[in-house]
Order: structure tokens, then sequence, then C-alpha cells
């Protein structure tokens, strides 16, 4: 009985003795490419009921099913935490996704500003890269990936309680330390908000600005791309207010 070195996402409830039956997709990759068969175990998990070792009870090419054993981790939500980003090049979006799962985002949210290139994402696409990531990094969360909204959109139907991290490219370097900024405005529910390769409109960032829930922040002196801006306003907030420090 092999100890397979994979982790794996499924959408179906999880408890002792449960059986979980396998698709076409997961049988062929469990079967045919990870070579598992029956008595093996593997790791698996859905988002909600933390993380479960499971047997290979029925290995077939287009079906197969898998049997709970116990649980080996309980579900472990990350921070309040949300990722509002304008998408870029379809690639560095799809990296952004998967870097804000690892990093903690519990939702993420592509927004569509006024210089955003692209005018629609695939959904499905990117959720699928959230859950890739979730089952990389040991997470047993996944966060959600909310369809494209318009910035305006998403700031009328953000809650006035959650705070907004606006990383605001023209302040770079020129302002409150961001730790200071994050630090003083305290824990709670909070978004983090990155702009597309053509930045913010001087329209939306006066609106930004005069929004009590948004905090301007600099992320140093250099303009970073907006990829590596998400991962690091992500890292910058999780070491702050985040649960990487206990
Ligand atoms: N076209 C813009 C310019 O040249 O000023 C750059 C936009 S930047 C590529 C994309 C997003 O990353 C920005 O809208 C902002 O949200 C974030 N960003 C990049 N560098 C930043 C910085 N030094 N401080 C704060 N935010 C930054």
């Amino acid at each position: 009985m092999a100890m397979a070195r994979i982790r794996l996402f499924l959408e179906h409830p999880m408890g002792a003795g449960q059986t979980l039956p396998l698709g076409k997709e997961q049988a062929h990759y469990l079967f045919g490419v990870m070579r598992l068969a029956v008595g093996d175990r593997l790791p698996v998990f859905n988002g909600r009921d933390g993380e479960w070792m499971a047997e290979v009870a029925e290995a077939g090419k287009r079906a197969g099913s898998l049997v709970c054993l116990e649980q080996t981790a309980p579900l472990r939500l990350p921070p309040d935490l949300w990722l509002a980003f304008a998408p870029i090049k379809k690639e560095r979006t799809d990296f952004i996704v998967e870097k804000a799962a690892e990093l903690g985002a519990a939702r993420i949210l592509p927004v569509q500003t006024e210089f955003t290139n692209s005018g629609r994402v695939n959904r499905e696409r990117l959720q699928a890269h959230a859950v890739e990531a979730a089952e990389q990094c040991g997470g047993t969360h996944v966060p959600d990936v909310a369809d494209l909204a318009k910035l305006s959109d998403f700031l009328a139907a953000c809650p006035a309680e959650r705070q907004i991290m606006f990383c605001d490219e023209t302040l770079a370097g020129a302002s409150l330390p961001a730790r200071q900024v994050l630090a003083e405005a305290g824990r709670g529910s909070w978004a983090v908000l990155i702009g597309p390769e053509g930045g913010f409109s001087e329209a939306e960032r006066e609106r930004l600005h005069a929004l009590p829930q948004a905090h301007p922040v600099s992320l140093g002196p250099r303009i970073l791309r907006a990829d590596t801006a998400a991962v690091a306003a992500l890292t910058l907030w999780q070491d702050v207010l985040g649960d990487w420090n206990g």
C-alpha cells in the first residue's frame, strides 16, 4: 500500500466511512497518471470538512471510488481577507489567483477598472487554479473566485465594515509605511485592491481616497507589476494582520 505524494480536492461530503465516487478525469489522474491501485491512500479535502485520509476502494480507467478513513486535519479558514484585482494578461491573472490562494485570501474578486484591458475572465479556469493551489499548499479551504465585476459595483457591494487596502501606485514611497497604515486600521474584514497594468484612473483614485473604509498605501518606491503588487500586498497584510504569526 503506497502512500501517494498527492492531495486531491473532491466536491463531496467527507466523513468516516464515506464513499467518494471519482469522475473520469479524477480516475484517469489517480490511476492512469499517478498509478495508484486499490488499497493505496491519499489525503483528500472538499473545502468544508477538513482533510481526510482516504483509501482507494475501486480503481478503473474511467471511474473508481475512495473511502474516507480518518480526518487528518480540521478545516482551517483563512483570515477574512479578499483580493480584488484588475485582470491582466491570462497567464499573469492565473498567477495572481494561484498566489492569492496560497497566500490565504478567502475570496478572489476580479474587478474591471477604467484602464483594465481584458473585458472578461474565465471564472471556471480561475477557480480550477485556486483549487490546484489549495491542493498543493496543504490548505483545507478553497477561495471562491467571483465573476468579473465593475469596480464601482464592487465598491457599492462592499460592506462598510470591510477595510480596503488600496494599493495606490502614485503614492510609491511617499506615504506612511503600509505596515503602519494596516496596524493602525487594525484587524477585521479586509480587501486588498490592486489596479491594472495601466493603473487606476484619476476619477477612481479620487473616489477611493474619499472612501472612509479605504486606506491608500504605498508598496515602496518602485512601480510593481500588478501580479508582483498582489503578492507583495497580500504578504504585507498577512504579516501585519493575518494568520502568519499565530
Ligand atoms: N501604469 C501604472 C503606472 O505606471 O503608474 C502602474 C500600475 S501597476 C503596474 C498595477 C497596480 O499595482 C497599481 O494600480 C497598484 O494597485 C499596484 N502597485 C504597483 N506598484 C505600486 C506601488 N509602488 N505602491 C502601491 N501600489 C502599487
